[in-house]
């Protein structure tokens, strides 16, 4: 009998795997900054952060400094990074994590320096530098002066510069090669300043498989790392998917033609047919837009999904699939025998994006790792090597 009411299994090979994908589009000597923001997209941060470091991962990239303590808690020691934004409450606990920033004002710029002199730190921070996206980030004309402040600030080292592009197919959009051109600019810019830094990142998933130019030293995949990408670009073929979701047949049932299913009763048998009930609905993954139209595997073959996706269950129409009986596993996403339900498949047939379906498996539902003895290491950059300490600024005499 199997064990699990429902259970997403995690293969940490698949993303040790992706890893190396990733590293040798990027590049011989380029730092991956593994995402791992919302609970690495529904696959586990601990789990993932700690694998990612071991395959060589330059450091962690989360969505709040709440992510960045739970993944130092977990006894993650490499560089994290928040990308989004900072609430008050969470400055100093971060700092002293060693947690870095992303950076986008100078009211921000103030607080963190308010509290890095306050408790003695020095607060690392990413200059975040909005070129499109319009969200999060300072406009490339202030981008300097905010440069400038962190240069004079006692207790900000600037970590690294960064942007954001908007288009899911990366490079290959026009809007990205404007995005790249008003970025390079506050680099050069910054270079000519005498400005020193660890990191410039700027590529997620989309912009490492239309290779970017330039790459820059560092970037930011999420998506690719579990297996797929936002719009069909070349090499996608070679990611392998990381989650796969199953379930089980609890119920078997006979109805005759005209038994309604579901709330609504969205589906009337037109035929005497067998029902099998999944414990499993959207609280654990599974689209609602998928009612009355997605598949599940069974048995190597794909059942249709009857009436409409519930919080706990999900209805097949098994009638054609004879053998299928109580206790069989169903693949919602993943692999059973010849048949294969990818995340892209999925998202498609659910209209909505990948991103959405892993991080949509609540709570509830067990993650299950599998694999993870297999290290496919990617080269990566060195640390920066020693370099002499820039002249702190004059103090005032008076
Ligand atoms: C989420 C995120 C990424 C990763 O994007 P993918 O499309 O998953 O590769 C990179 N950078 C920033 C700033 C992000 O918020």
């Amino acid at each position: 009998m199997i064990p699990e009411r429902v259970w997403a299994e995690v293969d940490l090979d698949a993303l040790a795997h992706n890893l190396a994908v990733v590293r040798r589009r990027a590049g011989a000597g380029v730092g991956i900054v593994q995402i791992v923001k919302a609970d690495a997209y529904g696959h586990g941060a601990v789990a993932i952060a700690h694998h990612a470091v071991r395959c060589g991962v330059a450091g962690l990239g989360v969505g709040t400094s709440g992510e960045a303590l739970e993944l130092r808690d977990a006894g993650v020691r490499a560089p994290i990074v928040v990308l989004g934004t900072l609430v008050e409450d969470e400055v100093s606990a971060a700092l002293h994590h060693q947690v870095e920033f992303g950076l986008h004002s100078s009211d921000r710029l103030r607080r963190l320096e308010e509290v890095a002199a306050a408790r003695g730190l020095i607060a690392r921070v990413h200059l975040n530098v909005d070129t499109g996206m319009g969200r999060l980030g300072v406009l490339p004309d202030r981008a300097l002066e905010l440069l400038e402040d962190i240069r004079a600030a006692r207790h900000l080292e600037l970590a690294g510069i960064m942007t954001h592009v908007t288009a899911s197919e990366g490079a290959f959009a026009d809007s990205t090669v404007a995005q790249m051109a008003a970025f390079g600019a506050v680099v050069e810019r910054a270079r000519a300043l005498g400005l020193r830094w660890r990191w410039t990142h700027v590529a997620n998933s989309a912009c490492v498989f239309s290779d970017l130019e330039p790459m820059y030293d560092t970037v930011r995949p999420g998506i690719a790392t579990y297996g797929a990408l936002p719009a069909p670009l070349p090499g996608r073929e070679e990611l392998r998917g990381v989650m796969s979701l199953s379930s089980q047949v609890v119920f078997l049932k006979d109805v005759p033609a005209g038994t309604p299913v579901g709330y609504g009763a969205t589906w009337v048998a037109e035929r005497a047919s067998r029902l099998a009930t999944l414990p499993l609905g959207f609280a654990d993954g599974v689209p609602t837009s998928l009612s009355n139209r997605g598949t599940v595997l069974l048995r190597g073959r794909r059942a249709p999904i009857i009436g409409r996706v519930n919080m706990d269950y999900t209805v097949l129409d098994v009638t054609d699939h004879p053998g299928v009986v109580v206790g069989d596993r169903a693949t919602i996403l993943g692999v059973d025998g010849d048949e294969r339900i990818t995340l892209e498949e999925l998202a498609a047939e659910a209209g909505c994006m990948t991103y959405e379906v892993t991080c949509s498996v609540g709570r509830r539902v067990p993650r299950l790792y599998r694999g993870g003895e297999q290290l496919s290491v990617p080269a990566q950059a060195l640390p920066e090597a020693p370099r002499a300490p820039t002249p702190a600024p004059q103090e005032s005499p008076l």
